[in-house]
């Protein structure tokens, strides 16, 4: 089997959702990889040394730039005439390509596997990651989304994959960029941080929440998250946002400050190898899933935390 995996990447270099995809890709078979961006060589070069990779098809073209959907799903059904899958992360991004790409080729998208369970046959989460099911795909072609934290990430060096240039349709006529406003930051990017730190609606506002949470995630080197009735409330951006509807995440601690676990909560982080939770209702949700809880007030107890660190 031939799986076609979209590499994510911001024209520079190979972002790491894209080395889960390829854990998952090699289960099936052999793994050919798609860079398509604009300037974007030294992606591919990195590309092809991603350890299990056999080709690398690099479509370099100022149309595929910005990575939109509608220009790069026409590339992608073109190269899936070779190809018995697609894969992408299940990414912002990833999430945009698979379903243009799936309903180009007249198939049914499996949206964030958790494992490969044969040729055709997946896992994925249903309701909320509250049951798994099994599922068998009856299309000849396969267009697959994959959860980066139910996959190892293959090596990013190691590989010895051959790079082809290929040529796509390029501006597709439907879409166009228009900005992207990226915030910045210093600290780790939530899907990649061993640790983070969240804050809840007990934060109160943005400013309470800056001077709460901020502090004891760069004690530790952490990434902050959110709940969503805090980035609902407007303490963060809604790229903070943990969760069914937010990112999913798995790090090797999580901290929950004021948040009271809720079921579309929990989906976003419960596979965190530990869980500290901090709040004062010792019968919130949160305690159930927590491997470490503390019942008091976060007021007291964040800042008495961040000191003694
Ligand atoms: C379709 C759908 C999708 C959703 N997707 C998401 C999602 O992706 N992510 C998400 O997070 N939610 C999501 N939600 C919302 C979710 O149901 C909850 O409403 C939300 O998670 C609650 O956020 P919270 O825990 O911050 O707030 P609350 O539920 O209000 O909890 C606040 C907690 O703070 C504690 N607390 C208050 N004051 C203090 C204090 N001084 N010290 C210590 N503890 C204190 C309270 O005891 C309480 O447990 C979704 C809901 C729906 C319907």
């Amino acid at each position: 089997m031939k799986t076609l995996v979209w590499v994510e990447h911001d024209n520079a270099s190979v972002k790491d959702a894209t080395l889960s995809a390829v854990t998952a890709a090699a289960k099936l078979g052999e793994v050919h990889l798609l860079v398509a961006g604009s300037g974007a060589r030294a992606v591919a070069d990195a590309a092809a040394q991603i350890a299990g990779v056999g080709k690398v098809h690099f479509a370099d073209d100022a149309a595929y730039e910005h990575a939109l959907a509608e220009n790069i799903a026409p590339l992608i059904v073109d190269l899936m005439g070779h190809h018995d899958a697609f894969i992408a992360p299940a990414t912002t991004t990833g999430k945009n390509v698979a379903p243009r790409v799936a309903a180009l080729l007249d198939v049914a998208q499996i949206s964030d596997i958790l494992s490969v369970e044969g040729e055709k046959t997946f896992t994925r989460p249903i309701y909320a990651g509250n049951a798994i099911a099994t599922v068998e795909s009856s299309d000849a072609k396969l267009v697959i989304t994959v959860r980066g934290t139910a996959f190892a990430k293959a090596e990013a060096t190691g590989g010895s994959g051959v790079v082809e240039d290929v040529t796509g349709a390029g501006d597709a006529g439907l879409s166009s960029f228009v900005g992207a406003e990226i915030a910045k930051s210093e600290r780790p990017e939530l899907t990649s941080a061993k640790i983070i730190v969240s804050g809840g609606r007990a934060l109160k506002d943005s400013e309470t929440f800056e001077a709460t949470i901020m502090p004891l995630a760069d004690k530790l080197g952490a990434a902050v998250g959110a709940s969503r009735a805090a980035v609902d409330a407007g303490y963060v951006p809604n790229d903070y946002q943990v969760g069914q509807t937010g990112k999913i995440v798995a790090p090797e601690v999580y901290i929950a400050v004021g948040i009271s676990g809720a079921i579309q909560h929990l989906a976003g982080m419960k596979d965190s190898k530990t869980i500290i939770a901090i709040n004062k209702d010792e019968d919130a949700p949160i305690f159930q899933v927590a491997d470490v809880g503390l019942v008091a007030d976060l007021f007291t107890a964040v800042p008495e935390l961040t000191g003694k660190l």
